[in-house]
């Protein structure tokens, strides 16, 4: 018997009728012979509110007791979607990460999987169960709780997948399909049937959120069937994220993404000395704070500016480390943006095609947005631009590369 993995996100599970719905979608996987694993996110936006509680309580709140509380969304609606599968007469057991196995390392708020242990589920599927597991958390080998980082239940669904061999993971979504871009904010924005990992990767990274990053590492590393599909339109094919080599060709840009999420810092007239950067990112790296885009300009003779990007949780964590780092190394001030979003064009077939930076550099300037920071790589550019002109970004590089549909798709979403 195959084993298949469907995963449903929060506006999935938002309130009882649609936990109903999500039943029907578990029910007929089951009764077409299948061993199911059903992983669940919090119900709606309940992670969100409990992160603004917390907010409320502390400035800065200790990781531990930040995960003890994100976690208990998800043993919410994994008991309810228990409920609900057994009152339309199937037998299901809701399982949480701790009883399940999933190790994560002993890190909190964006821990990684190590390993999951699959007897306990394998046992309850044997009995002819449906297993629902809580998505986003882990347990460390002290006994930790911990979570995976937001939007990490995709990435608890792959690595369940990848565990169990699972024929296929289908990530069920509030949206048909993935799309050349966010189709909330690009209306026009074009069905892809099929994606590489390679793409779908590098979307995520640059905020397609559609899917978590490491959802698409696991997938790619463990060569998972990977479907994107839509819980509110169950025979919609959706997009299937594919290997390498199942890509007839590589498109010069894929889609475009936007981050909104981001914060701009910069470290003012920092001396001029070997080893200065190195201080200031290696105490970054040990609080566990991710940078992205950096730039050091000249600010005047022996000194520089030092302005890069962190996600807007990390904030005032990286304030906190980097006032004790100004002093040591001596610069004058830290100053903060909040008024930026990043936009990226992403293409595995961009490497080969000269002139789609210009391209990118030029849609901009037509719709007269100003750019304030420029990274790239082999397979993306990324530009920093005004909050409130991202969606105009978004909309004028869409067109530019011509990835509009012939109509808008925004009816296909639910709200
Ligand atoms: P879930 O709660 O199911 O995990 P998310 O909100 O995390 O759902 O992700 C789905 C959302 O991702 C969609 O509603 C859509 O607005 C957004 N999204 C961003 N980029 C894309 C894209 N390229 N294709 C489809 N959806 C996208
Ligand atoms: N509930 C978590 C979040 O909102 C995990 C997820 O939705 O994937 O981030
Ligand atoms: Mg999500």
């Amino acid at each position: 018997m195959a084993i298949v993995v469907q995963k449903f996100g929060g506006s999935s599970v938002a309130d009882p009728a649609k936990i109903k719905n999500v039943a029907k979608a578990v029910t007929r996987e089951y009764k077409n012979g299948n061993q199911v694993v059903v992983v669940v996110s919090a119900m709606g936006k309940t992670t969100d509110y409990l992160v603004k509680l917390a907010n409320e309580i502390a400035l800065n709140p200790d990781t531990r007791e930040l995960d003890m509380l994100l976690s208990s969304g998800e043993q919410v609606s994994i008991s309810l979607l228990a409920m609900a599968i057994q009152e339309s007469g199937c037998p299901a057991i809701s399982m949480l990460a701790s009883q399940i196995g999933i190790i994560t390392e002993s890190i909190h708020s964006k821990a990684r999987i190590v390993d999951i242990k699959t007897d306990k589920i394998k046992k309850h599927l044997d009995a002819n169960k449906i297993v629902v597991a809580a998505g986003f958390q882990g347990i460390t080998p002290e006994g930790e709780i911990t979570t995976l980082g937001r939007g990490g239940s995709d990435t608890s669904a792959v690595a369940l997948a990848a565990a169990l061999k699972a024929e296929r993971c289908d990530i069920y979504t509030d949206v048909n399909a993935i799309y050349t871009a966010d189709p909330r904010m690009v209306p026009y924005a074009s069905r892809l049937d099929k994606v590489s990992y390679v793409e779908m990767l590098e979307l995520a990274r640059v905020g397609a959120k559609v899917l978590h990053p490491r959802s698409v590492e696991t997938a790619k590393q463990f060569n998972v069937h990977l479907r994107l599909r839509s819980s509110f339109n169950l025979d919609d094919p959706g997009t299937l994220v594919v290997g390498d080599d199942d890509m007839e060709i590589y498109r010069p840009v894929t889609g475009v993404a936007a981050d909104l999420k981001q914060v701009r810092i910069a470290i003012l007239k920092v001396p001029d000395r070997p080893g200065i950067a190195a201080k200031v990112f290696m105490k970054l790296s040990e609080n566990n704070i991710s940078v992205d885009m950096i730039i050091q300009s000249l600010e005047e003779e022996q000194f520089n500016n030092i302005a890069f990007t962190v996600h807007e949780s990390d904030l005032n964590n990286a304030i906190s480390v980097l006032e004790k780092v100004r002093q040591e190394i001596n610069a004058s001030e830290i100053v903060v943006d909040n008024n930026i979003a990043k936009i990226s064009i992403v293409g595995a077939g961009m490497v080969d095609r000269p002139g789609i930076a210009a391209g990118m550099f030029d849609a901009l300037a037509d719709a007269g947005i100003n750019i304030k920071l420029i990274s790239t790589s082999e397979v993306k550019i990324s530009c920093l631009v005004a909050k409130e002109k991202a969606e105009l970004a978004l909309k004028s590089i869409h067109k530019k590369f011509e990835l509009d549909a012939k109509e808008p798709h925004i009816d296909e979403i639910a709200n």
